[in-house]
């Protein structure tokens, strides 16, 4: 990452300080409890680049302390989410082969009189919390012996309580400012069974008290973590500094999340639209994840270039979601060859090209990137074309197919439209032109200028694709607010240049004049030539 932030800042300050020593160790600590999205691509880059700027280690740690929500199903996606960003982790952890640590730790603040086991409902530890206006009540167990406090949390352990009877509570101060030093629970009862642990432990550790205790654990310097917690900051600092088994604890950075127009990116949120099928998985090409947007099409540069050019800051706002756009068609520009589809077709007859000829005209592969080499397209008497490049009765400045017009047919002839043949029922059924066989392209023609350029497929060996085409998820008012979006998807059929049939699954093209499409990635075959569209050609990124 070239690009330096506030958390690079901080980091050098430690550094020349040698709070650390000459260490930088991040991590990226996933709940795995739904698939990855573009809001984690932001603390990927993140974590895994500062921790390569500057020659540190960056692990990645599931966070899997809460037994009822999380399911292995979702560790395989993560891995592969983050290999395909470009990233390779340090070590891969788990934040319940902790557990024993943390219990510890736990015992430890209740032997310094620190912790204390709380016979309160979950209903009344809220009331007795009291509000940002109110101190809160302090709780009637609170003043309970070490004694006591040791053996009701071992029999807490012990499996001898229901789940919600009692927890253990830090004892803070119930009259900070800070509600979340209010003695906040940090260890509850969940007889649930863990995927790593089993039927081992019945209480588990809180996530404010368990997340300092890994990061510590792990050697972890710098905590990266989002805005939100801020507030729970001096309750992380709280607990390292108590338990006090790290002369030199880990410290908590927060930056602002990722917000995108036109996007939710909660995972609860997406879970549920894959699981009401509104989407078709967690991987359907309309889903902000990071396996839809690759599915989709997008590329990890482009992904990256984005999180670099959004940066890192300390106030939450919403990015545009052009901007991300505009990275995947700045990234593909140059990449990915050109081939000829015809959208919404129109028949081109030239009448003065002889019946049963044909040839082929040479084509750059991208007009952008000469060293891309050419390839050929067959041209014959009848062709297709767009039918956004036909006007009966054009409006003003419209240059392209129009009766009496002639424009150039990019790599073939100057083609002059002179009559437009209707069905029945007023339709179009096709154009009838002439070419100029003196313009063949690359001949140097000179002294006579056509103002439209414009592409077509040769009918006798075009081949139909499918092609998709996405709207997004959410609309979006100007007051930013979200409803769903009732159409998002449609499947046309395009007449394509005999080469895109030849296509592998997952290889991008652009569609000249049209955009970036992909041969889908899980679905294209011989027999079925699907493309999802990636990106249009015109950016609205400003
Ligand atoms: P969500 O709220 O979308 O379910 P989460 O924060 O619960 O996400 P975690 O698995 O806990 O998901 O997140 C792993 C890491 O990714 C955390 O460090 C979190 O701060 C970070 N992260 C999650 N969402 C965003 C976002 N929108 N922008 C930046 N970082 C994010
Ligand atoms: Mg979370």
């Amino acid at each position: 990452m070239a690009e330096t932030n506030f958390i690079h800042s901080i980091i050098e300050k430690d550094l020349e300080n040698q709070k650390y020593g000459d260490k930088v160790y991040t991590r990226f600590p996933p709940e795995p409890n739904g698939y990855l999205h573009i809001g984690h691509a932001k603390s990927i880059c993140l974590n895994f680049s500062t921790a390569a700027k500057y020659g540190g280690k960056c692990n990645l740690r599931y966070d899997d302390t809460n037994p009822v929500k999380e399911d292995v199903e979702y560790v395989s996606s993560i891995e592969e989410d983050v290999r395909w960003l470009g990233f390779e982790w340090t070590e891969r952890l788990w934040a319940s082969d902790y557990f024993d640590k943390m219990y510890e730790a736990a015992v430890e603040l209740i032997k310094k009189g620190k912790a204390y086991v709380c016979d309160l409902t979950p209903e009344e530890i809220r009331e007795y919390r009291g509000t940002l206006k109110e101190p809160g009540k302090e709780s009637p167990y609170r003043n309970r012996t070490v004694e006591e406090n040791l053996a009701l949390f071992e029999e807490m352990k012990a499996g001898k309580y229901a789940d919600g009877e009692k927890v253990l509570r830090a004892k803070i101060d119930m009259a900070s400012p800070n509600i979340n030093m209010r003695d906040p629970i940090i260890y509850r009862i969940a007889h649930a069974s863990h995927h790593n642990t089993g039927d081992k432990w019945c209480i588990y550790p809180m996530y404010d008290f368990a997340h300092p205790i890994e990061d510590a654990i792990e050697g972890i310097t710098h905590s990266i973590c989002t805005l939100e917690f801020e507030d729970h900051r001096p309750l992380y600092d709280w607990v390292l500094r108590e338990v006090g088994w790290w002369p030199q604890p880990p410290q908590q950075i927060e930056f602002a999340r990722l917000n995108l127009t036109n996007t939710v990116m909660s995972k609860r949120y997406l879970k549920a639209l894959v699981d009401d099928g509104v989407v078709d998985g967690w991987d359907d090409p309309r889903m902000p994840t990071i396996a839809g947007i690759r599915r989709r099409g997008y590329t990890p540069e482009a992904v990256r270039d984005f999180c670099e050019k959004i940066g890192v800051s300390k106030a939450n706002s919403t990015v545009d979601i052009s901007l991300l756009e505009h990275c995947v068609r700045d990234d593909l520009k140059e990449k990915v060859e050109t081939r000829n589809v015809v959208f919404d077709p129109i028949k081109v007859v030239i009448t003065n090209y002889p019946e049963g000829q044909s040839e082929l005209c040479e084509v750059e592969n991208n007009p952008q990137v000469p060293e891309m080499g050419t390839r050929q397209i067959p041209f014959s008497r009848e062709l297709w074309v767009d039918g956004a490049d036909f006007m009966e009765v054009p409006v003003k400045k419209y240059f392209r197919l129009f009766p009496g017009n002639e424009v150039r047919f990019k790599g073939a002839y100057f083609i002059t439209c002179n009559e437009v043949v209707k069905n029945e029922d007023g339709s179009i059924k096709e154009l009838l032109c002439t070419y100029d066989p003196e313009t063949r392209s690359g001949s140097g023609f000179e002294g006579r200028k056509v103002k439209g350029t414009i592409h077509f497929v040769d009918a006798a060996t075009a081949v139909p694709v499918k092609i998709r085409q996405f709207d997004y998820l959410m609309l979006e008012d100007e007051n930013g607010e979200k409803t769903m979006n009732p159409e998002t998807m449609r499947e046309i059929t395009c007449y394509a240049e005999p080469a895109v049939a030849e296509a592998k699954a997952g290889e991008r093209f652009q569609f000249f004049r049209h955009g970036y499409f992909i041969a889908e990635p899980k679905l294209f075959s011989e027999d079925n030539l699907l493309f999802n569209e990636i990106v249009g050609l015109k950016s609205s990124w400003k």
